[in-house]
């Protein structure tokens, strides 16, 4: 048997009294660990979070806790090495596209240690200037914003377990608020060990952080009101966070990132072999092959301008084919592998679900696996599809592939194209492409109702550019509609989750009196 992952709640680690769920290498097929949380006492879990963890937390202040988040980066720093070797055998995924999500939390928990430095020594946060009530101003409204008196519960996915915590954790610990953190089953180990670390160095105050690996059953129904839960995930399970009572009745705090179908869209006037058209392919097949497509942010739809549509699906199909597939440990490997056999299914269903409205442009499903048996190993080669009436295939503004799969749609001019690109009904991201700069500025303004990011490449930062589906933590990450309508990250905006604004009515000398 192996190891069964132990679940750290209420100050102490505790295993599951079940036998386990196994988590296995996507790659050999083998067994590498079970992860179990039956019998764990969470309204206990909970409470010791609330009580001792927050208390501990809110009595030090921005600039305290943001020292937390220094140490937590030497703890992650000093086990990079582990992370990587868990991250290959767990995810099977390759050096590059294990770094996205290791090496992106640890840069993202760095940056919230720098801006929460300069909030300074204070236990809340002045949230405007003080208005005046009346004609006179003797009576003055201030909004003030404070730390939630409740835990953060992240529900997180499976493609990012290392990511998926820091980005939620270090805003929530430098607000004031502690973690109880569920990674998804497949891919927990990380998460798990990520926490062991941080909890055997020692760095945070008791309660502060916490970890249930295993089953979701009774996580929703230990949360309180002053709670938050911030969840990753499928559109369906989504509808039952939202729909549970502690949501619906009980006012917990809901954030929602869910599936989306995300675009890149080709400006008019953009011919094949110019510097936009290049810089879109490239993009496209960056985004469709690393973390083999696995990342919400991946881009799903490539709208193009009809005339350049033939040259694009050869010009992408032709960088796809150099791809080589298989066993992430081998080097010659460019794309590892999906999270699970469960995972590849889910890719091929959606494959057969896009097939009747698309034509296969680029088939990477025939492609010899490289050291990986394709009876075992969750590897499948990148598909480019394509469907030249790009209203009717509604299939492709629905199902979101959630694997190295993109669809290529023409567009008759600007105008299609960005109702093309809305009809993914609320996405996390967009990328436009071009060299006129007003152009592409009126095409920003008009996508963005729609995109919680518009990701804009012209020729002069094709090298300055972060990439198209990599979540920077300077800027909004989150979608409106399908997407989930939450909103992470966004440099210090993102501590709006985790804190309750108050407007204190008083004399200026009283508001004086706060401190703030
Ligand atoms: P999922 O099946 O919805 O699972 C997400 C999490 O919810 C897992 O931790 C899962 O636990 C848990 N869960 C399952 N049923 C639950 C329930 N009834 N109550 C509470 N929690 C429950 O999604 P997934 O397959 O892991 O992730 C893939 C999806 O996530 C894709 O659609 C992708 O687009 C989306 N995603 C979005 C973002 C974003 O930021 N917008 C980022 C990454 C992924 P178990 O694993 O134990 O079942």
């Amino acid at each position: 048997m192996t190891e069964l992952l132990s679940n750290y709640v209420a100050g102490r680690w505790q295993n599951g009294s079940g036998a386990g769920t196994p988590l296995f290498d996507p790659v050999l097929g083998t067994e590498l660990a079970r992860v179990d949380a039956t019998g764990l006492d969470l309204p206990a879990a909970f409470a010791f979070a609330r009580e001792q963890g927050g208390q501990a937390l809110r009595a030090l202040t921005y600039r305290q806790r943001a020292g937390l988040l220094g140490a937590i980066v030497k703890v992650l720093q000093a086990n990079r090495d582990a992370y990587y070797e868990i991250a290959t055998a767990n995810a099977g995924t390759v050096k590059n596209d294990s770094a996205v999500d290791i090496d992106g939390a640890i840069f993202t928990v760095g940056q919230y240690a720098k801006w929460g430095d300069t909030l300074g020594d204070l236990h809340a946060l002045r949230d405007g200037d003080a208005v005046k009530l009346g004609k006179e101003p003797v009576f003055q409204s201030q909004h003030l914003q404070l730390p939630t008196r409740g835990v953060a519960l992240f529900i997180n996915a499976f493609n990012f377990p290392s990511w998926g915590l820091w980005e939620k954790a270090a805003p929530a610990l430098l607000s004031g608020v502690p973690v109880v953190v569920k990674p998804a089953t497949a891919t927990a180990w990380l998460t798990q060990r990520m926490v062991k670390d941080v909890v055997d160095a020692g760095v945070l105050p008791a309660g502060a952080l916490s970890v249930v690996c295993g089953s979701s059953a009774g996580l929703m129904d230990a949360l309180q009101p002053f709670d938050v839960a911030s969840f990753t995930g499928s559109a369906e399970t989504a509808a039952i966070i939202r729909s549970h009572p502690a949501v619906a009745e009980r006012s917990v705090r809901v954030n929602i990132e869910a599936d989306s179908l995300n675009s890149a869209l080709l400006l008019p006037g953009a011919a094949p072999g110019s510097d936009a058209f290049n810089l879109l392919v490239r993009e496209v097949v960056r985004e469709m092959t690393v973390k083999s497509g696995q990342k919400c942010t991946a881009i799903r739809r490539i709208l193009v301008p009809a005339e350049v549509y033939d040259a694009a699906a050869e010009a992408i199909g032709a960088k796809l084919a150099g791809i080589s597939v298989g066993n992430p440990r081998n080097e010659g490997v460019r794309m590892g592998s999906l999270v699970s056999r469960a995972q590849l299914n889910a890719v091929r269903e959606g494959l057969d679900a896009l097939a009747a409205q698309t034509t296969v442009l680029h088939d990477g499903r025939d492609k010899p696996l490289v050291d990986a048996d394709p009876e075992v190993a969750a590897c499948i080669g990148p598909v480019l599809l394509g469907a030249r009436d790009a209203d009717a295939a509604q299939r492709v503004h629905d199902v979101e592939v959630f694997g190295p799969v993109a669809t290529l749609l023409p567009y008759r001019d600007l105008a299609h194209g960005i109702a093309l690109a809305h009809r993914g009904h609320g996405s996390l991201v967009t990328s436009l492409y071009g060299s006129d700069d007003a152009a592409l500025a009126q095409a920003a303004l008009a996508v963005a109702p729609s995109h919680g990011r518009v990701h804009v490449i012209t020729p002069e930062v094709a090298q300055a550019q972060t990439g198209h589906g990599n979540v920077m933590p300077m800027s909004l990450h989150g979608g409106p509609g399908r997407a989930g309508g939450g909103a992470e990250l966004g440099g210090l905006r993102a501590l709006d989750f985790y804190h309750r604004r108050t407007a204190v009515q008083a004399s200026p000398g009283v508001l004086a009196a706060l401190g703030l």
